[in-house]
């Protein structure tokens, strides 16, 4: 699998699927979560309510994927994953690395090839930038899914692309 790290609106990719840094509720947020509702229109959020009815009406745990159409959006499906909240006391790191992994699992089974993820948990959850894109490439560099030929991290912003290229530069 190829790994990009662009600088970018999700929702103006276009790739099979994108990822979204949802809450647990599915019922839409702030941040990634808010600009892909609004731009893909009100299907994801109808087909959200259903599936939180009928598989988790206690709402999504952190660190799990689901899949809904992706309405108006150039990509076919939206992956929502519920990313954790930055603990400067606990590692969370673990629940971080599941939400790329399994975001990657439910995109490889709907036999996406491309897949674009934001940068889960590093907005309003409070992850620090750097770590977040390395925890995503490191999850990302080691899977080895059977459909999926692209993964593309888009950053979102002049100043995390820039972290993030550091990143990558670093090794
Ligand atoms: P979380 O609650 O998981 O922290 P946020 O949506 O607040 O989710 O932020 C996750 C990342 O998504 C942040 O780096 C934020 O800058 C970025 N982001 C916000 N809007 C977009 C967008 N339209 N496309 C890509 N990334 C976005």
């Amino acid at each position: 699998m190829r790994i990009n790290v662009v600088e970018g609106d999700i929702t103006a990719q276009r790739v099979d699927a994108i990822v979204n840094a949802a809450n647990s509720s599915l019922l839409g947020g702030r941040g990634v979560d808010g600009a892909i509702h609004r731009r893909g229109g009100p299907a994801i959020l109808a087909e959200c309510r259903a599936v939180r009815a009928s598989r988790y009406p206690d709402g999504l745990p952190t660190g799990q994927a689901v899949a809904t159409t992706a309405g108006d959006l150039p990509a076919r499906w939206v992956i929502h994953t519920v990313g954790p909240v930055w603990s400067a006391t606990e590692d969370r790191s673990a629940l971080l690395r599941d939400c790329y992994a399994n975001s990657l699992r439910v995109a490889d089974e709907l036999g996406a090839g491309t897949v674009a993820y934001p940068l889960i948990s590093a907005g309003i959850y409070g992850w620090p930038v750097d770590d977040a894109v390395r925890q995503a490439l490191s999850v990302l560099r080691s899977a080895e899914p059977a459909a999926v030929t692209e993964a593309r991290l888009v950053l979102f912003g002049a100043d995390t692309h820039a972290i993030a290229r550091q990143v990558l530069d670093a090794g």
